[in-house]
């Protein structure tokens, strides 16, 4: 048994199918006066095949992505079209006498070099891109075959050293069973996309690759990190047990889909929301039963580009997901960067201390066009379903009023030039700031909602940096102190007539399911994939158990008190 990072939930049993790098060699002798022109015309077909493998890529990653996953391979493109970059290749080939495939190998490092060199983080990733560039077009005049996903014929189970958005990208997804790969975190793409695949995957296995050959039988157990080749008789009939019972599970899972998060007793009903990123991810939230969208991560429309999306591009985007979803509701959280998410184009200051600094609606409201155009954006949208919006990192009453007023504007702008919004648009705030947890009194006049963001909330609590794995043990959303604050968030909201969801992690954490709902949380918004076990829990208490669990709970010591109380009801 090989152990890795379980990356992605579920347990398949397959044939391996092995994305394997082909050695390649590069001839570095001089060649002959007669030989360059051959060369030359070498590198032209291989620039020429390489386009129209990207423009294919290319096409594929944008039906199946999205419009902004597909970004890269434009990029790519780009590359090809630049005739610097190629005519530097030409002249080397000419100038040193040399193959066409050890003239792209120099002038690509060079590449790589000045790229790494650059203090920009944005342009220094771009080395990564050379590179990819570089090897296709090595490949391509070796004829050296791109192994790809694309053309499967039987189900697989993919075993790599790491998947490139490219090889996600072309992957014939009727055929991929699961992913195991030598490479990567619980964060790292690969695991991003088994999960938004909902595929099971393992990653960070060591020396996989050397160990597996095509066609070996592999266990994928993605619930607990482990990968098995050739397993014996008896694992093999364990593991065919287990995956039944995970299917089964699964199947039960799905039966509740289109029934409603009540309570057993029916005495508590709560609404089941998904967090998404793009347009595109409204399908698997539909898919797995939310009643609507309770945070759209905006910042997705703003990265991996050179500059600001256009009113235009956002109102496309915002108008998809209100379509979508209607008659449900989305909720468009405006843009959070700053933090650990920078924009390469946005000028933003070199901090002490990011996530204390100007970020999200501080940035927006000191730079009111930006805010200005995504609200324009929404407002438009508003008119094509339900949207609502909210305010990321609120810490007092007069950001919320600063940006009303704006939206204010907005909305007496397209009331002058006739365009149609909706009137009736509810505004709230994330409360992930415990200032805004401790005043949520004060703020609950000014909103329509709260919905509270514990990644950040937990973070400022109880002090510990959300990313650092050094104090990860210290990273507690069942910590007393943040309990409170988000009872005091609820109480208020409620004493105001007013309603309170989450749409941090903790949402879809089942440990904190029966406390949340004792507690009055009304609408918990989470990865798609975790509605169903959140409703299942929901559905076997009764509200009264669920209350009790929740007053013992502010009761409570330490976190392991409130766990133990918590799992006893469902474990
Ligand atoms: C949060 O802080 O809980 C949240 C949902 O926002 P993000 O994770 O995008 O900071
Ligand atoms: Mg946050």
């Amino acid at each position: 048994m090989i152990k890795g990072i379980a990356a992605s939930p579920g347990i398949e049993i397959g044939k391996a199918y092995v994305l394997k790098e082909y050695p390649i060699f590069i001839d570095k002798n001089k060649i002959s006066g007669e030989e360059i022109a051959v060369e030359i015309k070498k590198l032209n077909q291989a620039i020429a095949e390489a386009k129209e493998q990207l423009e294919k890529i290319r096409e594929q990653a944008e039906k199946e992505m999205g419009t902004d996953k597909a970004e890269i391979f434009n990029a790519h493109l780009m590359m090809l079209e630049d005739e610097v970059f190629l005519n530097e290749i030409r002249d080397k080939i000419k100038a040193e006498s040399i193959r066409a495939e050890y003239a792209l190998t120099l002038v690509v490092e060079v590449y790589i070099e000045m790229f790494q060199n650059i203090e920009d983080e944005y342009l220094r990733e771009r080395a990564a891109d050379i590179k990819d560039i570089g090897d296709r077009l090595v490949k391509n005049i070796l004829h050296i075959p791109m192994q790809s996903l694309a053309n499967l014929s039987a189900e697989v189970i993919v075993i790599a050293k790491d998947l490139t958005p490219s090889d996600t990208a072309q992957m014939d997804k009727d055929f991929v069973r699961a992913f195991a790969t030598e490479m990567g975190g619980r964060t790292s793409h690969t695991a991003i996309m088994a999960r938004s695949l909902e595929i099971p995957a393992v990653v960070g296995t060591v020396d996989l690759l050397s160990k597996t050959h095509n066609g070996d039988c592999v266990i994928v157990d993605g619930n607990n990190g482990f990968v098995y080749l050739n397993p014996d008789e008896q694992t093999l009939q364990h593991y065919v047990q287990l995956r039944e019972e995970y299917q089964a599970y699964l199947q039960e899972l799905k039966q509740l889909k289109d029934l409603p998060a009540e309570t057993k007793d029916k005495a508590r009903k709560v609404e089941l929301a998904a967090n998404i990123g793009t347009p595109k991810d409204c399908a698997g939230a539909l898919n797995n039963g939310a009643e609507g969208i309770g945070l759209y991560r905006t910042e997705f429309l703003y990265m991996d580009r050179s500059e600001l999306p256009t009113e235009e591009e956002q109102f496309e985007a915002y108008k998809a997901v209100a379509e979508a979803m209607a008659p449900r509701s989305v909720i468009i959280r405006t843009l959070d960067i700053g933090g650990d998410k920078k924009l390469p184009y946005l000028e933003m200051p070199e901090e002490l201390n990011p996530f204390l600094g100007w970020r999200a609606i501080r940035m927006c409201l000191d730079r009111q066009d930006i805010l200005q155009t995504q609200l324009r954006a929404i407002m438009r949208a508003s008119a094509y379903g339900k949207l609502r919006i909210m305010y990321p990192m609120i810490s007092n009453a007069t950001e919320i009023r600063k940006a009303n007023a704006l939206l204010q504007q907005v909305k007496d702008n397209l009331e002058q030039q006739g365009i149609p919004y909706d009137r009736e648009l509810e505004v709230g705030i994330m409360v992930e700031i415990p200032a805004a947890a401790v005043i949520a009194d004060l703020l609950a006049k000014e909103v329509d909602f709260f919905s509270i963001g514990t990644n950040d909330l937990i973070q400022y609590t109880i002090a510990v940096d959300r990313m650092n794995e050094h104090i990860s043990h210290l990273y507690e959303p069942l910590h007393p102190a943040v309990l409170r604050l988000i009872k005091n968030v609820i109480d208020a909201s409620h004493r105001a007539g007013k309603w309170t969801g989450m749409c941090g992690e903790m949402a879809g954490d089942v440990t904190a399911t029966p406390i949340l709902l004792g507690l009055g949380l009304d609408e918990f918004s989470m990865s798609a994939a975790s509605i169903p076990r959140v409703k299942k829990i929901i559905r076997s208490l009764t509200y009264q158990k669920a209350r009790d669990i929740a007053q013992k709970a502010l009761k409570a010591e330490n976190a392991e008190e409130i766990r133990e109380l918590s799992q006893g009801e469902f474990c």
